[in-house]
């Protein structure tokens, strides 16, 4: 067995599904961050278990044909880009590989998948960002970056390569007033402090912006100084505090109080307008995220006499860009004002065979078929932890034509497929798209038809 501290030399020959490379040591995993499939790397051992062991690269002493220079400085530490040392090809192959090692081992599952459908954009690519704030230890002044792997250390960082670039710009502002006017840095360990995070979002089309800033109390001192810099220096649409005086590690709290403007921006997808709440969900990259809506649309395969069901529809996206193709649409949500925000993009976009409810996907969906509603397709879209099995037997009882299963996370998805299938869904293909380049997550979207495979 590995002991701490010792050091071997590693052959990477796979991959985890959190994008940590993985070499065998007589017989035992030993997983290595920062490496690539195919490097030869020594390492030393930092933790040894049973049954596996975490390394530390000391050296790469063949680097894999997968391998390209980062060109981030905090890549290795920050926790998001997993893949930032790896080519872009060799990042798909590995996200490939990852839907369909889920789906076998996991699900049991032997559908085709399709070849991953690639990102039209891979730098700078989010129109979402929540930043930690914390307390310099030595100057006490704020700092801004993002949590290290698994952890809540703070890794200062204001210039993120997946990032609009005008996020620095914003975040330099917020920064220069939150010391001009000694605003404090929340303290997670004391709970003590105003400022939590800093999160902002960009319409990709339409450019708007809007900065809303997590504190943990409504009486903030000088917001007006705070929003004239704001204004100065960009396209911002609205300003907003999202109240959490909780503790805990979400970042959103219940209450927002509105500074300036609206409330939302909008944004444009498949040309619809939507109008984006702060606490409403919305897919973080804009060109990937059409490309996985309209994968969704051809599994749907909608015609004009269908009726729709989007359950966990955020702003009501996947429904009201699906609309003109059926005869109604039903969306299920359950944060209120993601549901305002779909109630308000029908209208806007002069839709009228949408409507919305608020509620749990399960629930809601219980009550719409005890009330005889009938529904050809439904659309799942779940958070990572998927569906409950609930959930799986009510969308079954519908009888639905056609599911579609858009997903997040390719661990649950296959797991929920299995339920499916013991409930007379079988899986006729599956497409990964990716959604979010240099990190190690993928989205999925699966058909299942009723039945069984042929
Ligand atoms: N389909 C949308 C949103 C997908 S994200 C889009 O493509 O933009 C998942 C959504 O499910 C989020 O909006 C989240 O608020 C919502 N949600 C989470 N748990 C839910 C539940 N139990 N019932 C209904 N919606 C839920």
């Amino acid at each position: 067995m590995l002991k701490k501290n010792q050091e071997l030399l590693l052959s990477i020959d796979g991959m985890s599904a959190e994008g940590t490379g993985i070499g065998r040591f007589e017989g035992q995993a030993v997983f290595v961050s920062g490496t690539a499939i195919g490097d030869s790397v020594s390492c030393r051992i930092i933790k040894a278990k049973k049954n596996y062991a975490v390394g530390k690269i000391i050296e790469i002493a063949e680097p894999s044909p997968d391998r390209i220079p980062s060109d981030c400085p905090v890549s290795d530490r920050c926790g998001g880009c997993c893949f930032r040392h790896v080519s872009y090809p060799a990042e798909l192959q590995y996200k490939q590989k990852k839907v369909e090692d889920a789906l076998q081992r996991i699900g049991h599952i032997s559908c085709p998948v399709h070849p991953v459908l690639e990102s039209p954009v891979t730098e700078h690519y989010r129109n979402k960002a929540q930043y930690p704030v914390c307390k310099n230890p030595s100057t006490g002044a704020p700092e801004i970056g993002f949590y290290a792997f698994h952890s809540h250390r703070i890794i200062p960082c204001t210039d993120c390569r997946l990032q609009p670039v005008l996020f620095s710009k914003l975040l330099s502002v917020i920064c220069g007033w939150a010391e001009r006017f000694s605003v404090p840095a929340y303290d997670e360990a004391t709970g003590k402090g105003l400022l939590r995070h800093i999160y902002l979002r960009q319409g990709q089309i339409s450019g708007e912006v809007m900065v809303c800033l997590v504190v943990t109390r409504p009486a903030v001192p000088h917001t007006e100084e705070l929003g004239k810099a704001l204004r100065q220096c960009s396209k911002v649409k609205t300003i907003l505090l999202n109240i959490n005086k909780e503790r805990t590690n979400v970042i959103l709290g219940q209450e927002t109080c509105l500074l300036f403007g609206d409330g939302y921006i909008k944004d444009q997808l498949l040309g619809k307008t939507f109008s984006l709440s702060p606490r409403a969900f919305y897919q973080v990259n804009h060109d990937g995220c059409e490309l996985l809506y309209r994968k969704a649309a051809e599994y749907a395969a909608l015609s004009k006499e269908d009726i729709l069901l989007d359950l966990y529809c955020g702003v009501g996206t996947i429904g009201l860009t699906m609309a003109d193709k059926c005869k109604q649409v039903y969306g299920v949500e359950i944060i209120p004002e993601a549901v305002e925000d779909a109630k308000r993009n029908a209208k806007e976009n002069g839709i009228q065979n949408a409507t919305f409810f608020c509620g749990d996907a399960a629930a809601a969906a219980e009550k719409l078929r005890k009330e005889q509603v009938h529904a050809d397709v439904i659309i799942v879209d779940p958070p990572r932890k998927g569906l409950s099995p609930n959930l799986i037997q009510t969308v079954t009882t519908f009888s639905p034509k056609r599911i579609v299963y858009v997903s997040c996370d390719p661990a649950t998805l296959a797991r929920d497929l299995a339920l499916f299938k013991e409930q007379g869904y079988f899986v006729s293909e599956a497409t990964p798209v990716d959604l979010f380049p240099r990190t190690a997550h993928v989205e999925t979207v699966a058909l299942l038809l009723k039945g069984k495979e042929e």
